[in-house]
């Protein structure tokens, strides 16, 4: 038998309640069947009742489906728990996090208008500024992450956007979003934030400021490395011109990959705890420990941002990257002696992986620009995920005791 829910018994009881509550409940869509999981709605297309429901539809005079490149109710069910996550008026999915970068740019940017970069990004984010998005006339430069000042004067009459993360990857520089949200506003500019790092259950930048939020979903939102997506959040105002682009141009998110995140979102600020228990206790022992020069960890007491980052974050975070004595010999050697945690450049997981910036995400770049980005070839970088913490720094001491 199936039965009629009324939508409002879902979701009006959310006024005011907690984010995990939230991170549980919010979006959720029921259908006459009265699944009590969220449905899965595998179609690409809708049917109409006649010609003149076709019609309306069509003409956005009835509210309905149209065609899953449009709207598709998982799909939807996903944006509106991140928007209740968030803080936004809006957000909507994406088939990866690179698609969430690319439709904001392309939906906020035209030729002529000039965006800043914080110098630190994620390597595709910059070669889609450099190599794409400066082909069709967008100016771009790029900004230390934490230098206040040098965003304020780098600003021009053209800026549209600034872009940043943080805290940034692998060295865990922040910078203060309140501040540089300020900055931005003052000249007319947008501050749009990637808060994959972080995700909404340590940092929600919206709150603090920027005027959107992006996200690879397929790091710890998913948390458990099983697949592709991504979110862009922020007001309707903006949002709408997001959407357009993402209608017409088609990197729309599968309604199972969203599926899988709304799953994902279920648990995410309890395994975001965990991830960083996990991290501070590596952290704390590596600084410890005689073979490491240096821990980049916002968790730290020595790190020269904690007090910035206890006031704008919930929690410090996954990422742990250090430097080791005996430069990229003493880095490879330490990480290939680990046996338990992964070798692969992928992070936002819940098994522990390890990598070696400066011939892998960093690869790319000069010798001069991995300086200047303070990527040393000693640098090894951790993305802490569930495992017992004890198994984890057994591992780690494999690694130490090859150096
Ligand atoms: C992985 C990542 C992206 C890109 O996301 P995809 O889902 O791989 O396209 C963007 N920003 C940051 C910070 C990332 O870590």
């Amino acid at each position: 038998m199936t039965q009629e829910w009324d939508a409002g018994r879902l979701d009006s009881d959310l006024e005011g309640v907690a984010f995990d509550t939230l991170a549980v409940r919010a979006g959720q869509h029921r259908t006459p069947e009265g699944e009590h999981s969220d449905p899965l709605f595998f179609t690409s297309s809708y049917v109409f009742r006649t010609a003149a429901d076709a019609a309306a539809r069509f003409a956005g005079e009835v509210p309905g489906n149209v065609y899953s490149r449009y709207t598709n109710p998982t799909v939807r069910a996903f944006e509106e728990r991140i928007a209740a996550l968030e803080g936004a008026e809006q957000a909507v999915a994406t088939s990866t996090g690179m698609s969430a970068i690319l439709s904001t740019v392309m939906a906020l940017c035209s030729a002529g208008d000039h965006v800043l970069v914080s110098q630190s990004v994620f390597g595709s984010t910059i070669s889609l500024f450099e190599k794409y998005f400066k082909r069709f006339g967008v100016q771009v430069d790029y900004v230390p992450l934490v230098d206040l000042d040098g965003w304020d004067k780098a600003i021009k009459a053209n800026t549209k956007l600034l872009f940043v993360e943080s805290p940034s990857n692998p060295l865990a520089e922040l910078v203060d979003i309140p501040a540089l949200a300020e900055i931005a506003h003052a000249k007319g500019a947008m501050l749009v934030v990637d808060n994959c790092f972080s995700t909404p259950a340590l940092q929600q930048p919206l709150k603090l400021g920027a005027d959107i939020v992006v996200h690879s979903a397929t790091k710890f939102i998913d948390g458990q490395g099983r697949c592709m997506g991504g979110v862009v959040a922020g007001r309707s105002e903006q949002m709408k011109e997001v959407v357009g682009f993402l209608r017409t141009a088609g990197p729309s998110l599968s309604p199972f990959n969203a599926w899988i995140f709304l799953k994902g979102l279920e648990t995410l600020n309890l395994r975001m705890r965990a991830h960083c228990a996990n991290a501070q206790v590596l952290a704390e022992w590596l600084e410890q420990q005689d073979g490491i020069e240096k821990v980049h960890y916002a968790g730290l007491h020595s790190h020269p941002q904690h007090e910035l980052a206890k006031r704008q974050m919930r929690g410090f975070g996954a990422v742990v990257s250090f430097e080791v004595k005996g430069g990229k010999e003493g880095a490879w050697r330490f990480i290939d002696a680990t046996r338990l945690i992964s070798i692969t450049a992928n992070l936002g997981d819940s098994k522990t992986t390890i990598t070696h910036p400066g011939t892998t995400s960093h690869g790319r770049l000069s010798p001069q620009e991995r300086e200047a980005a303070g990527i040393r070839d000693s640098l090894i970088r951790v993305a802490v995920g569930l495992e017992d913490v004890a198994d984890l720094q057994a591992d780690l001491a494999r690694g130490l005791a090859a150096l």
